[in-house]
Parts: C-alpha cells; sequence; structure tokens
C-alpha cells in the first residue's frame, strides 16, 4: 500500500527551469530533472507535466514589441513543445514511459491533446507531457497547467520555482521577508501574491485544486512532497 495519499499529480515547469548558461537547454540539467521526475513516477504516482517556453520565447518579451499578440503567442506556445519534446527525450533515456500530448495539432511531433487518451497514458503509468499551452493566444502555461490539472482531476498542482516558495516580498531585494508554509487562495488573491497568474489561480481555486510552490533545485524535494512532507508553500482551499 501506498503511504502517500496523492494519487494524480500536475507538475508545471518554466521553460527558464530547462536553461542553462548561454544556452537555452542545458542538458546536464535536463538529465537531473528527468532523475527527480524519475523519482516520482516510481512512488507509483500518475504524474502530468506541463512546461512553458519562457527560455525560447515569450509572447510578451521584448523580441515580440513589434508583433502581433497572436503570432508572438504562438510561437511562444510552439517553443513550449520543442521543451516537451527534450523533456521527453531525457525521460525516455532512463527508461521513463512517456507521451508528448499537444495542443496545436502536429502529427509528426507529437500526439494532439485527447483527454480520454490522456487518462488512458496517466492509468497506464506513462507520464503525460502537455505541450503547446492551452492552444490558444492570451494565456500562459500556468494557466494550462491548472486547466489540465482540472481536466485530468488532478489531487494536486505542483509549480516548480527558482525559490522555495512563496515569501512576503521579493526575498532577494527585501531580506526581511518570510516564507509563507500554507496560504489559502482567498488569501494569495487578497495580498496580491504573484504565484501564478490570475486566471491560473482562480481556476484551481473554483476547482478546488491545492498547489504547492517549490524550488526545483532542492533535490529530492518534487518526491517528499509527493510523499506528503512539507516543502515550500501549500496554497489550500481553506
Ligand atoms: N502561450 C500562449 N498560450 C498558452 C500558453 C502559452 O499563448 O496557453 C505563449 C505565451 O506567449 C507565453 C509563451 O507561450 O509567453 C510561453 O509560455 P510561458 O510564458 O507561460 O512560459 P514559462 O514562463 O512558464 O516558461
Amino acid at each position: 500500500m501506498m503511504e502517500h495519499k496523492t494519487q494524480r499529480v500536475l507538475l508545471k515547469l518554466s521553460g527558464e527551469a530547462l536553461m542553462g548558461d548561454g544556452v537555452a537547454i542545458d542538458s546536464r540539467f535536463l538529465h537531473w530533472l528527468a532523475l527527480e521526475i524519475k523519482a516520482v513516477h516510481d512512488l507509483g504516482v500518475q504524474l502530468a507535466l506541463v512546461v512553458g517556453g519562457g527560455n525560447i520565447f515569450r509572447g510578451m518579451s521584448s523580441g515580440a514589441v513589434a508583433m502581433e499578440r497572436s503570432s508572438a503567442d504562438h510561437m511562444g506556445m510552439l517553443a513550449t513543445v520543442i521543451n516537451a519534446l527534450a523533456l521527453q527525450n531525457a525521460l525516455e533515456r532512463i527508461g521513463v514511459p512517456v507521451r508528448v500530448q499537444s495542443a496545436i495539432t502536429m502529427p509528426q511531433v507529437a500526439e494532439s491533446y485527447i483527454h480520454r487518451k490522456a487518462m488512458r497514458h496517466l492509468e497506464k503509468g506513462r507520464v503525460v507531457v502537455f505541450a503547446a499551452g492551452t492552444g490558444n493566444p492570451y494565456f500562459t502555461t500556468d494557466t494550462a497547467a491548472s486547466l489540465r490539472a482540472a481536466e485530468i482531476h488532478a489531487d494536486l498542482l505542483l509549480k516548480a520555482t527558482k525559490v522555495d516558495g512563496v515569501y512576503s516580498a521579493d526575498p532577494k531585494k527585501d531580506p526581511s521577508a518570510q516564507r509563507f508554509t500554507e496560504l489559502t487562495f482567498a488569501e494569495v488573491l487578497a495580498k496580491d501574491l504573484r504565484v501564478m497568474d490570475l486566471t491560473a489561480i482562480t481556476l484551481c481555486q473554483d476547482n478546488q485544486i491545492p498547489v504547492t510552490v517549490f524550488s526545483i533545485y532542492e533535490e529530492g524535494a518534487l518526491a517528499a512532497i509527493v510523499r506528503g512532507e512539507n516543502r515550500g508553500t501549500r496554497i489550500g482551499v481553506n
């Protein structure tokens, strides 16, 4: 019998998490990340990933100022597909079964997002990487993560960041900044804490999906959280 209560998890990784010095995708870090993900998969938990594209292109970036927003956002979504393929490769190399499903149809590259098929993959123990965000411009991959978490009935959304949780202020700028161990969605909204964008947060709140914000650089944190240990900041429904 499993010790942990969490059965199905959605992990949101930002594109920047894959970045290395001067390279969009750092293969050594990607391998390390794949091992962290494998540790969760080895627990017998059903695991889905949503990866961002910020290491390659963001629709709202300075490189996109002269562009029509929809085109820029399509470029951003394509960037997430590149990252998803990199993750797929890194996971397969260490023996983790994985499928990429893209919200923008590109059958030569990845499966199309089909909810029932995604559920079947998860039930069979395959990691599913959801690529191309929601498939729509004017959204973020955080919102895509909340949406997919709701669709697959995830019992936890894990948001990997560079810092080890949600702070009262930016810990890099304000040494008195305090890390919250627990918050409610109402507190996140009332305190205007920038955990995820508003659309993403309210989607989780409405669908009662708890979110844990944690540092992707803390070795073993991902599996520890899934086993039920307190790491990072947990945002609960109440
Ligand atoms: N994007 C989009 N619709 C979506 C998800 C993403 O248009 O549903 C675009 C948007 O331009 C965004 C880019 O893809 O800036 C990359 O995603 P994001 O910035 O969320 O990546 P992250 O910050 O997580 O690396």
